[in-house]
């Protein structure tokens, strides 16, 4: 997705939600939506740091989540317990690691969802309901962990 784009469509939405735009919080947006790898609060305080070296972890928290409740990131836990970030809000799932807490992204078939959907949720729903987004999450083991797994036992 264009980045510029996503840029606007994030700023436009914290403007009409009440928000003041700080040089620092567009800091945080463009770090967190140019980001492929699905930080930390503490990944995105060390890059900011280079630019606002005063710059605290909690303005940091405090931004991503003022984000996160406007749906422009989505939050990640692993089983680690550690928060992770995402700025690509189109439709994808993660497989996560349960030793490491590595998160992959996976491609999934916007008209399989869909299709599963129509067949098996609103049936037990009872009545229809209109998907806007979706999540989906997958736990296992990394390539990397799953192969060290093997050769300790
Ligand atoms: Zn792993
Ligand atoms: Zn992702």
């Amino acid at each position: 997705m264009d980045l510029d784009y996503r840029l606007n469509e994030i700023v436009f939405k914290i403007k009409k939600s009440g928000y003041s735009l700080t040089p620092q919080r567009l800091a945080i947006i463009r770090i967190i939506s140019e980001s492929k790898n699905h930080p930390t609060a503490m990944d995105v305080h060390i890059k900011l740091k280079e630019l606002y070296p005063m710059i605290s972890l909690n303005t940091v928290y405090k931004n991503l989540a003022m984000l996160a409740s406007l749906h422009e990131v989505k939050e990640i836990k692993t089983m680690q317990n550690s928060t992770h970030y995402d700025g690509d809000i189109t439709a994808h799932g993660h497989a996560i690691c349960e030793n490491c807490g590595k998160i992959i992204d996976v491609e999934v078939n916007k008209l399989d969802i869909e299709d599963f959907f129509e067949a098996k949720i609103n049936e037990s729903l009872k009545e229809s309901y209109h998907i806007r987004n979706y999540g989906i999450e997958i736990y296992g083991l990394c390539s990397g962990c799953y192969k060290k797994r093997l050769t300790a036992d």
